[in-house]
């Protein structure tokens, strides 16, 4: 039914929650509650990304077979 496209809200990308069609118009992909803390997030996920690289860098530091074989005992 028509009625009910009119009806269906857009999701917030972040946690799911429906909100105002107003509001993506507006540009908004996310909740009010998200887009209020969106830049605060933002800031952990960049924090989280740096954590892998130096992981990759601990592993590549292992060096030769010999070594990997140690730390797998
Ligand atoms: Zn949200």
């Amino acid at each position: 039914m028509i009625e009910c496209d009119k009806n269906k809200w857009p999701r917030c990308w972040d946690c799911g929650t429906e909100f105002s069609p107003k509001r993506l118009r507006l540009g908004y992909e996310y909740c009010l509650a998200c887009g209020d803390g969106y830049a605060a997030k933002e800031t952990i996920r960049k924090s989280k990304c740096v954590a892998p690289a130096f992981n990759k860098g601990a592993y590549q530091y292992v060096g030769s077979l010999e070594d990997a074989k140690l730390i797998g005992r």
